[in-house]
């Protein structure tokens, strides 16, 4: 999936990337507007990870939710 970036100067979908650049677990870019030659920096992180902190939050959903059953068994024995 692309993202879409508009131009933050003018608004246009003309943004084309002429640098990249890699730094540590980032990816620096320089973009330039193609309709009105606006130019600015993004910086993105890796794909990978992305892909590991989805991971990570993933685990920790399932963690609160497994955590959220427990109380609501353990109030259920309560109220027995
Ligand atoms: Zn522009």
């Amino acid at each position: 999936m692309q993202n879409v970036r508009l131009c933050e100067n003018c608004g246009k979908n003309g943004m084309a990337v002429y640098d990249t650049r890699e730094k540590a677990d980032q990816l620096r870019r320089r973009r330039k507007c193609v309709y009105c030659g606006a130019t600015f920096r993004t910086v993105e992180l890796k794909t990978e990870e992305y892909e590991e902190m989805q991971n990570e939050l993933q685990r920790l959903y399932s963690f609160i939710n497994d955590l959220g059953k427990y109380f609501s068994e353990k109030a259920g024995e309560f109220n027995d």
